[in-house]
């Protein structure tokens, strides 16, 4: 099943290139809220309860092509924001030589830096855009990765377990400005946490071991790569922020980039694509 939000917080389910209005159905299940409010996302929480429904809404509802609405990240609110850095061996040669750091003899910086946090209000849809904040000349890069959406709590759960975990995927673009500043300040700027194009449930998605990923910049290939020569395994990334971080219905996981992140700047189309996801298009401004 495929979930979106769009324009005006409306909730549809994504049926080939149009989608299903469903928002009724979930503005008459979820609860009104009081403070204090529980942490996390109210909708993926209650997502499994209403899978029938939203499908039997969806089969009666009438649809609207996918271009004629602006696609909202497919989770409203989440909990936490968890990204690993450095992903991929050949990201991680390509990183010291832009830096010009050597490390030495490490294997890998995901080893070294583990996980880190980026602000939730950096937090857009693929329809809503990237922002550029530096007219300096400082650089402002685009990451591709998969990202995906925790549905139920996780405490230290074994990586045997960590899968289980998982509510759902979609494409994630973690925009990054370069610089010596710590990593949650260059990453959480508004607008460079960008989620979409729809969550992808996970009994839809499958295994998230062997998934193609790639990014153009005005048709100019630029990131392409397979899951598989991730350093650290989906599995692992959440085994092991669940042992540090209680996770939440909601919370979402970046789970790092491969080669070839390179600059953006105002006017360029982002089309990022993801096997068993689709494609979405991000204007830059
Ligand atoms: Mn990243």
């Amino acid at each position: 099943m495929r979930i979106c939000r769009f324009d005006d917080n409306r909730v549809g389910v994504v049926i080939g290139e149009k989608v299903a209005d469903v928002t009724d159905v979930v503005t008459e299940a979820l609860p009104p809220q009081r403070w204090p409010l529980q942490r996390g996302d109210a909708f993926i929480a209650a997502l499994p309860a209403l899978r029938e429904r939203l499908e039997e809404a969806a089969s009666r509802a009438p649809l609207t092509p996918l271009d004629q609405v602006r696609l909202l990240s497919p989770v409203a609110n989440p909990g936490k924001i968890i990204a690993a850095p450095v992903n991929y061996m050949k990201h991680v040669e390509e990183s010291r030589e832009d830096a010009g750091i050597n490390f030495g003899t490490e294997i890998s910086l995901i080893d070294r830096y583990a996980l880190f946090l980026k602000a939730n209000s950096s937090l857009v849809g693929a329809g809503e855009g990237v922002e550029i904040h530096h007219d300096d000349g400082r650089r402002t890069d685009h990451e591709v990765e998969l990202a995906l959406v925790i549905g139920k709590k996780a405490r230290k759960v074994s990586e045997q377990e960590a899968l289980e975990c998982i509510a759902g995927y979609f494409i994630g673009l973690d925009i990054t400005i370069r610089g010596t500043e710590d990593r949650s300040y260059r990453k959480s700027l508004d607008t460079f946490t960008v989620l979409g194009p729809w969550l992808v449930t996970a009994d839809e998605f499958g295994s998230p071991e062997s998934v193609e990923l790639d990014i153009k910049v005005n048709d100019e290939p630029r990131q392409h790569a397979n899951t598989q020569d991730l350093i650290w395994s989906v599995a692992r990334i959440i085994s092991f922020a669940s042992h540090s971080y209680t996770l939440e219905p909601g919370d979402v996981i970046l789970t790092g980039t491969p080669e070839g992140v390179a600059p953006i700047k105002r006017g360029d189309r982002m089309d990022a694509w993801i096997e068993g996801i689709g494609a979405m298009r991000v204007q830059v401004r």
